[in-house]
């Protein structure tokens, strides 16, 4: 992924304290490469590359973090600009009812997102709408709809496929005036292509029923072509909303991001599968994460430089190469990296964690972390300081006041004595050239 190409790019630049312009181009190159082979259309990308440049060259460069993470950062930034705000709004006439139009070529994903955004309507706003059967070209189109409809319990309209779209809609709008329902979903036909017959036929529908929405429904594996028919469609019928289909395939996304650079319309929706209530808000942060194929790793970093405090960590560094570490300084180490969160949840934001073979069932043992603090905390403060105090009945009282066992004790005290003789020669090794930490 492009997170993991970036990471070997930045390992050779690890260590500056600025990033210079030479660094810059070289991961500039990367992203580039990226972001072409996520499918995002090649004039966005070199539009953003050149903005992203100017803002990365000679960025302050966090003590704490490589230089590499920064420039991840404003990469996202800027994806997460370029794609918008949050735009689930959904346009409410102030003369009853609000008409929706979901427009897009064959199998984007027209008739089942209908069904999702009725459902979503009637779930969030506590909306009554009414779904409107225009598609009367493929074969069981009415029909698929009048199923999910009956799925759902909600209405549908339909004069069968003798009649013209246009008509239906005319009709369907007269009904739900009649039947006080507050929205009408229009569920038009679609093509293999954008042609002209389609463009007349939608066009007309729009003149008679003036909707408030006009949404384009597209299918995001289909990555450059998306943003083509986004582009014609908008030009015919002026959109006022996308919604991205099929996220839960194995699809990058870039699509979303040419398409909302392309033709200046929000994302409102994107579906995430087929079941009825997989219809969710767009996250343009989300999707730039997504774009970069890292997870959530500018949440893993903003929690890194919220949590790990720099003072004590040199503090810490300072205290093992005294040797006078003791079980406090190992409490407050255990309890910055708790502070993060559950090592659980962490692990997974990791870039590329998704893809490690086995990491589901990779669980970092909270309990046993937990029975550890525990037991320091039955120590005295000369335990403490000097574990080698420890005799078996002060054991036997840690053990009982934190209730484990006299062996986790042992265990841990082992532990703590092995990682003392192990900075030992660190230490000795390399003047405190590795840093302090500890591995679970
Ligand atoms: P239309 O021709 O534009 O009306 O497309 P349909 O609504 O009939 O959908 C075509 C196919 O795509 C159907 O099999 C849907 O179940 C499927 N589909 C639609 N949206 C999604 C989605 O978000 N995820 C997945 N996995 N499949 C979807
Ligand atoms: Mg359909």
């Amino acid at each position: 992924s492009l997170a993991d190409r970036l990471q070997n790019t930045f390992q050779k630049i690890r260590g500056k304290g600025k990033v210079n312009e030479a660094d810059v181009k070289e991961m500039m190159r990367d992203v580039r490469m990226a972001l072409l082979e996520a499918d995002v259309n090649f004039k966005v990308v070199k539009d953003f590359v050149k903005k992203v440049s100017e803002r990365a060259v000679g960025q302050e460069v966090l003590k704490s973090l490589s230089p590499g993470q920064q420039v991840i950062k404003v990469v996202q930034e800027e994806l997460t600009e370029l794609m918008g705000g949050e735009q689930s709004k959904i346009a409410v006439s102030n003369r009853p009812p609000t008409v929706i139009m979901m427009v897009g070529l064959q199998g984007a994903g027209k008739t089942t997102t209908t069904g999702k955004l009725a459902n979503l309507l009637r779930k969030k706003y506590n909306r009554k709408p009414l779904l409107v059967a225009a598609d009367i070209y493929r074969p069981a189109a009415i029909k698929q709809l009048e199923t999910l409809g009956k799925q759902l319990n909600f209405p549908v309209f339909s004069l069968g496929d003798q009649v013209s779209p246009v008509e239906i809609a005319r009709q369907a709008i007269a009904k739900a005036k009649e039947d006080h329902h507050d929205y009408v979903l229009i569920d038009t036909a679609g093509r293999l292509h954008v042609d002209e017959t389609l463009m007349n036929e939608l066009k007309d529908i729009q003149q008679l029923a003036n909707p408030n929405e006009i949404f384009l429904v597209v299918d995001a594996m289909t990555g450059q072509d998306a943003v083509n028919v986004a582009q014609s469609f908008n030009e015919q019928l002026g959109l006022t909303g996308v919604v991205l289909t099929k996220l839960d395939g194995d699809t990058r996304g870039g699509a979303a991001l040419s398409i909302r650079a392309v033709t200046q319309t929000p994302i409102k929706f994107v579906g995430m599968g087929e079941k009825m209530d997989a219809l969710e808000t767009f996250h343009p942060e989300r999707m730039a994460s997504r774009i970069l194929g890292m997870g959530d790793v500018l949440t893993l970093i903003e929690k890194a430089q919220a949590n790990v405090d720099t003072e004590k960590a040199k503090e810490l560094e300072q205290k093992m190469r005294t040797m006078s570490f003791t079980f406090d300084d190992f409490l407050d180490q255990l309890g910055q990296v708790r502070s993060m969160g559950p090592l659980d949840d962490l692990l997974k934001m990791l870039p590329g964690a998704n893809k490690m073979k086995g990491l589901n069932n990779v669980t970092v043992d909270e309990k046993q972390i937990g029975r550890v603090e525990a037991i320091i905390r039955s120590m005295t403060k000369l335990e403490k300081e000097q574990p080698e105090t420890m005799n078996g009945s002060r054991k036997k009282r840690i053990a009982k006041g934190s209730g484990t066992s006299i062996q986790e004790v042992n265990r841990l005290i082992k532990q703590f004595d092995d990682m003392k003789k192990m900075m030992k020669q660190m230490t000795n090794m390399q003047k405190g050239k590795k840093k302090g930490g500890f591995k679970f």
